[in-house]
């Protein structure tokens, strides 16, 4: 089971809004510090999911903030495709449903601004592993 969101477009539903919105109110997209501080217990009665977030960043993060992430996150890892200030943040995150396991990926980022300060998250997508 995929579960994707391009939240670049303008055009998202109401539904899509609620499906992507956690337990706390907040929009996966938007990443919530609570999932996030959850996921860090790996609880293993709950289903683990691929996750990734496409984001571009308002400035170019130095090589060592890539680094960093793997060190802090453990289980994330922070890659740069081909395009320059968008990043990739993907990784395996334990959670009730794949909203929680995305909003805990992004509230990783939102948790650790030291690492990427001025963000957008333009596209999420939870694999159900
Ligand atoms: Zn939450």
């Amino acid at each position: 089971m995929t579960e994707t969101a391009n939240l670049s477009v303008r055009n998202q539903t109401h539904a899509d809004i609620a499906r992507w919105t956690c337990p706390h109110g907040r929009h996966a997209g938007d990443g919530c510090v609570t999932c996030y501080h959850a996921s860090a217990s790996d609880d293993p009665a709950l289903p683990q999911w691929e996750v990734a977030a496409w984001f571009v960043s308002a400035r170019p993060m130095p090589i060592r903030a890539l680094h960093d992430v793997h060190r802090h996150g453990r289980r994330f890892a922070l890659d740069q495709p081909s395009t320059p200030l968008v990043f990739l943040l993907s990784g395996q995150v334990r959670a009730a449903t794949g909203t929680e396991a995305v909003a805990g990926l992004v509230g990783f980022l939102v948790d650790n601004r030291h690492i990427v300060d001025d963000f957008t998250v333009t596209e999420i997508r939870a694999v159900h592993s």
